[in-house]
């Protein structure tokens, strides 16, 4: 197997993290099970003692029509997809250029905006294991149940790029900020906001060390510069706590923590 020595304060969206030697899935799965599999880490934080971990190889970075569908390879960067729908006049993956990933793990989280989700116009995946339809696969609000590598995905095809959702997303993002994140790190509890609760439990703009639930969106964790691992998971812990104190509500996780000694209360 070949390994790829990542740099994670680089790679990571959050700015965190050590070199790492990670494995590069080609065409052998043997042994997948022994690793974590991990996209662009748009949605990850990488602790100082991550399992070991594996990422697609660049072979399965490709997008194509056939057979009437669009077919994207799990390695496939968002922004590629999107600027191939929009030189092919493809509709209905116009809110994709403003989400960070590759096709693999935006898949895996059935990332959306509202209610424009990946989920939406799948088709199936391909894993080492064969083909799975949508319908054998359980998703709702950023889960699945996908438990194997995703290498790649087809869509339906429908023509009519519309540049005015382009815009409309665009709006949508307009209170986020840009500070390094992972974007929202709580999912929303049913019928409330994550960000409410951690400005109602008095988190909003909590600081510590260059770590903070951003005062531009709650729910956003940023990282201002040198932020630490152990920063952003006291205030995690913090968050989790108080909001369950105060409301009796679990906040979940929607950023995934890979490190094998650290805990989170839920
Ligand atoms: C500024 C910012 C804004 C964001 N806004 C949104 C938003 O509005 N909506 C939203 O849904 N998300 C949002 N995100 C989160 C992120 O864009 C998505 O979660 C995206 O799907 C992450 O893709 P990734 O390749 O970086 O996955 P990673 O973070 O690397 O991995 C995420 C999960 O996917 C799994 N995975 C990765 N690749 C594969 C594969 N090939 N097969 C199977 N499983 C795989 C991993 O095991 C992991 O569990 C935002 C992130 C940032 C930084």
């Amino acid at each position: 197997m070949q390994f790829k020595s990542i740099d994670f304060s680089k790679y990571s969206s959050f700015k965190i993290g050590a070199k790492v030697d990670v494995a590069l899935l080609q065409n052998d799965f043997k042994n997948l099970d022994e690793f974590y599999l991990i996209g662009s880490c748009n949605n990850t934080l990488i602790g100082p003692n991550p399992p070991k971990l594996m990422m697609l190889d660049k072979m399965y970075d490709s997008i194509k029509i056939e057979e009437n569908m669009l077919k994207v390879g799990g390695a496939t960067p968002s922004g590629k997809i999107a600027s191939f729908c929009k030189k092919h006049n493809i509709a209905n993956f116009e809110f994709i250029s403003h989400l960070p990933g590759k096709l693999g793990g935006l898949v895996y989280m059935n990332a959306g905006l509202k209610e424009f989700e990946i989920f939406n116009h799948l088709i199936n995946i391909k894993t080492p294991q064969g083909i799975k339809t949508k319908e054998e696969i359980q998703f709702g609000y950023r889960f699945t149940n996908i438990n194997e590598p995703i290498l790649e995905a087809s869509f339906h095809l429908e023509y009519g790029f519309d540049p005015q959702k382009v815009t409309l997303f665009k709006t949508m993002r307009a209170n986020q900020p840009s500070t390094s994140s992972a974007g929202s790190c709580f999912k929303n509890p049913k019928g409330d906001y994550a960000g409410r609760l951690i400005e109602a439990v008095g988190l909003k703009g909590k600081k510590v060390g260059a770590m903070e639930f951003s005062t531009q969106h709650a729910n956003f964790l940023v990282n201002h510069g040198n932020g630490s691992f152990e920063d952003a998971l006291w205030l995690i812990n913090e968050a989790q706590k108080r909001v369950f104190e105060e409301f009796g509500i679990k906040l979940e996780l929607e950023i995934i923590i890979l490190d094998t000694q650290a805990k989170t209360i839920f």
